[in-house]
């Protein structure tokens, strides 16, 4: 029987709402006033192994319905989503500090979409027959792995949990969910909703609390099949490791510093904008975000004084306010980081031309978008993941040059250029080492179109047909016809 209580910050374990083990609380802060909004349960190892003996029960049987029933219950999901459109927004604007604009029109709309889109791909799970010498009938079957750990960052609680969620179920897996420590909320509203819509119990678990404690207890299950990891590079490596000991499947969407390179044959006018909606959206926290500008050198100090004039004009402010482009940091250490990263970029020789400083407003924790020129390429700022408002921009030579920059930091989740020219859009898309190349604009991403990384950015990826290939496992079967 699914307990009927709201959650009041418990733990979701097998369709019960219950406290901690430890009876230990996390506070969760609004960052738009840095007060303190609430409370969740602090997870630890003993819940997650509550979770995870949950997950296993459920696992058989929901394995067992039809791909049809299954996308039935991910359309209900869906449908849930966009009935709880403005609940969902309140949550992730409180919680994250995002606009809720933007939280509607990108962050529950996405996983609005990503339900939809992996309840089309529950009802085309197939093997394949195979032609072979042996006189045998051959062919394939693709099963679900079983118990999938899917760890999630602070910066897009509610696409980045449904990014695992949906296919992990879809493919017939279930799910131990750890949001990140920080935004938990989008995710224990989502419990209720998957109790509305007719998941069983323990076939998805939600688990709050820290990294170092429930995150690495769900890392270290030995019931775990899969683990599903995004966030840092840092903590993926570790996340990694230890999964990877235990022969564990693994995906790792991890760390980025993605260049956005501007030819001299660009639409400029349109690239502004693509520039700036690349290193502002979520207030930069955005794996995927543009933070280094790579432009042609005979438009260098066009471009550079076009975004010192613009970007001060972006709305920052309450993220309430549907007019808000720019929220505040998810929470004061990454305000704190941004601080010290800028004023390495002073030290470095930097030239601010805009920004550069917070925003006092309300004791949230807001900084002004920042553009700085002129930093040599192996400055930190320039090599390392601010993951705050502020881009870096350089000039460049040659097409060659162009691409040496962009692919000079460990990083390769995504990339980025503007240019009006065909061939050269091929010829440097193929040269980028990136998961992921927009031309022309930026960010445009969809369930159906794969994201994942290369090189310190991680492995395995996400979205479309192929994101089911990590949530399945393939069974060769082969009859003798003798
Ligand atoms: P993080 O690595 O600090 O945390 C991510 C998750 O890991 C959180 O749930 C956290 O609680 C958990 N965690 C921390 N320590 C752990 C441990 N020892 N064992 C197990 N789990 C542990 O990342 P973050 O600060 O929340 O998110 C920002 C980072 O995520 C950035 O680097 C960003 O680029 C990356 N990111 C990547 C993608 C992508 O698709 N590639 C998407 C969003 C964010």
């Amino acid at each position: 029987m699914s307990s009927t209580r709201n959650d009041d910050g418990l733990l979701f374990i097998g369709g019960q709402w219950r406290d901690a083990a430890s009876g230990g609380r996390i506070d969760v802060l609004d960052p738009s006033t840095g007060s303190v909004i609430g409370t969740v349960a602090d997870g630890g190892a003993a819940d997650i192994d509550a979770a995870v003996t949950a997950a296993r029960e459920a696992f058989g049987p929901w394995a067992a319905l039809s791909g049809r029933e299954r996308a039935r219950v991910l359309n209900r999901i869906a449908e849930l989503i966009r009935e709880n459109a403005d609940e969902l927004v309140r949550l992730e604007s409180l919680d994250v500090g995002k606009p809720v604009t933007l939280a509607r029109v990108v962050d529950v709309a996405t996983a609005v979409e990503q339900y939809e889109y992996c309840a089309g791909l529950a009802q085309g799970i197939d093997g394949a027959t195979r032609k072979t010498p042996l006189n045998a009938f051959a062919y394939t079957r693709r099963e679900p792995l079983g118990v999938v750990a899917a760890i999630t960052p602070f910066n897009f609680p509610l696409i980045l949990s449904s990014t695992k969620i949906a296919p992990a179920l879809a493919a017939g897996n279930v799910v131990v969910h750890k949001p990140a420590d920080d935004t938990p909320l989008s995710a224990l509203f989502m419990a209720k909703l998957f109790q509305q819509a007719g998941v069983p119990d323990g076939v998805v678990n939600v688990v709050t609390g820290t990294g170092s404690v429930a995150g690495d207890a769900l890392l270290r299950h030995p019931g775990v099949d899969k683990v599903a990891f995004t966030g840092s590079t840092a903590i993926g490596k570790h996340a990694a490791s230890v999964a990877g000991e235990a022969l564990k499947s693994v995906t790792m969407e991890l760390g980025g510093n993605a260049a956005h390179i501007v030819f001299e044959d660009a639409d400029l006018d349109k690239a502004i904008g693509s520039i700036i909606k690349g290193f502002v959206f979520n207030t930069g926290q955005f794996c995927m975000a543009g933070p280094r500008l790579l432009v042609a050198r005979p438009l260098y100090d066009t471009v550079v004084d076009i975004l010192a004039n613009a970007v001060p004009g972006v709305p920052v402010g309450d993220p309430r306010d549907p007019e808000t482009v720019i929220g505040p940091m998810a929470a004061d250490r990454h305000l704190k980081k941004v601080e010290e990263y800028v004023a390495l970029a002073r030290q470095e020789g930097g030239r601010v031309v805009c920004g550069g400083q917070r925003l006092e407003l309300n004791g949230g924790y807001y900084y002004r978008p920042t553009v700085i020129a002129d930093l040599p390429n192996d400055s930190r700022v320039v090599q390392e993941e601010v993951f705050g408002p502020v881009l870096t921009v350089q000039p460049f030579d040659s097409e060659d040059e162009a691409v040496e920059l962009a692919n000079s930091t460990q990083y390769g989740l995504a990339a980025g250029l503007a240019t009006t020219n065909l061939a050269r859009a091929h010829r440097v898309a193929d040269r980028l080492q990136a998961g992921i190349v927009w031309i022309n604009d930026w960010a445009m991403l969809d369930p159906a179109v794969p994201f994942g990384g290369v090189k310190n950015s991680g492995f395995g990826r996400e979205y479309g047909p192929e994101a089911l290939d990590s949530y399945t496992k393939v069974k060769s079967v082969v009859i003798s016809l003798d």
